[in-house]
């Protein structure tokens, strides 16, 4: 699974891989809250962050 910033229309080049999407939310949470302001606690900031991985 990878998950990329521009994929939420974020002018960021941040991206990660992972095994599955759980694992690659542990990677991007902390990138998300730090330099987007994200929470990813939230349930529509998880879904949003979820649709965006391939
Ligand atoms: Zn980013």
């Amino acid at each position: 699974m990878t998950f990329r910033c521009k994929d939420l229309g974020l002018a960021c080049e941040f991206e990660e891989k992972a095994v599955d999407k759980d694992e690659l939310m542990k990677r991007i949470e902390g990138h998300v809250q730090t330099a987007h302001q994200m929470d990813p606690g939230l349930p529509e900031v998880q879904e949003r962050l979820r649709k965006a991985m391939r």
